[in-house]
């Protein structure tokens, strides 16, 4: 017991008490990000410039620490991808051992996330199939891009072993990894334009290589949550062509136990404001609330969410609540795909 408080009444010492507690704390709205080289940091940046509430976004290993953050409710809110999103709500890949998180909800998504592969130029890395054998970056643990490659290396039926020399650098250490020669090749799923790849291709000369093949084709089949994405040409440079592959989006999600009128508030500035919103990322351009409100969730809405997309008339209230938008029939496993492909 606190010195004072054997001394005083305990009135007294529980107003002493709650003077000195950190009050703050309690009510600044805490959002999960990434590294600092991508898009999630400026996006959670965005959400905490646009709700009227005290807000801080944290740099973090990326959605998949970010949905264990969410569960074990160490922040408010969490940008995460899609593909994760749904591993967690179903306790599927990397969430087996913890088991689904019923107590994960979505709030709405936001940028498409191209599955990004960058070679140095000098490296011959033309198509998806070179990159067996080579020494390449799948990105650190807790991050979406390893979680997204390690589907990708399911697919194609390739292992640890198929490569010579696997790095688990996070995005803001990749590009000059690559710049030095260490690696042959990092992959991102990331909004365009974001300053990681940015790095890549003007300092280092590197380029951005098309993901397309049979495996490609199994993963946007099999799965709701990848659909095929593109890289616009002359993004990062004039000669730089278009790039076709696939991805995901990233998607904000929180806890059924978050407090749903932070939820709310932080909704309805969001969407109140969507313009503006929108102004803070070119990879937020073509969003909609439609888009928003529909793609890439795989957990229920949150309360507090639902409760702005009922009194907009977006989403009607049914007697049996909350109406979840769920991902369907995702196979668990997934046919082996031959080697020719
Ligand atoms: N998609 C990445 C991840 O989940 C983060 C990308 C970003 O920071 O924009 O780790």
């Amino acid at each position: 017991m606190n010195t004072c408080c054997r001394m005083l009444p305990a009135c007294l010492c529980a107003l002493l008490l709650s003077w000195s507690a950190p009050s703050n704390s309690d009510t600044t709205i805490i959002i999960g990000t990434a590294s600092p080289a991508g898009v999630y940091h400026l996006a959670g940046r965005a959400l905490c410039r646009t709700v009227d509430l005290p807000c801080r976004a944290e740099p973090s290993d990326g959605s998949s620490a970010n949905l264990h953050a969410v569960r074990r409710g160490e922040v408010t809110l969490a940008l995460v991808q899609s593909d994760l999103h749904h591993y967690a709500t179903t306790g599927s890949e990397g969430f087996r051992e913890v088991g689904p998180d019923a107590t994960l909800r979505s709030v709405f998504s936001l940028h498409s996330e191209p599955f990004t592969l960058v070679a140095r130029r000098d490296a011959g890395i033309r198509h998806l199939e070179d990159l067996a054998g080579r020494s390449i970056n799948i990105g650190n643990p807790g991050s979406g891009q390893r979680g997204t490659m390690m589907k990708v290396m399911d697919a194609r039926g390739w292992s640890r072993s198929s490569f010579r020399q696997i790095n688990d650098l996070p995005a803001d250490q990749q590009a000059l990894e690559l710049c030095h020669g260490n690696i042959d090749a990092m992959v991102y799923t990331v909004g365009h334009p974001n300053s990681s790849v940015a790095q890549a291709i003007r300092l280092c000369n590197a380029v951005l290589v098309d993901v397309e093949g049979a495996a490609i084709e199994l993963l946007i089949t099999a799965y709701p949550f990848f659909t095929r994405a593109s890289i616009p040409g002359g993004l990062y440079s004039p000669d730089q062509p278009a790039v076709r592959t696939f991805g995901v989006r990233a998607t904000l999600v929180a806890s059924s136990e978050t407090d749903p009128e932070i939820i709310y508030r932080l909704v309805a500035s969001v969407f109140d404001n969507l313009l503006r919103f929108k102004a803070y990322h070119p990879a937020f351009g073509t969003l909609t609330a439609a888009s928003m409100i529909e793609e890439g969730l795989s957990a229920p809405l949150h309360e507090g969410a639902l409760r702005y997309y009922h009194e907009q008339g977006w989403i009607m209230p049914r007697e049996d609540q909350p109406g979840p938008i769920m991902v369907e029939d995702v196979p668990g496993e997934l046919p082996e795909v031959s080697s020719s492909s």
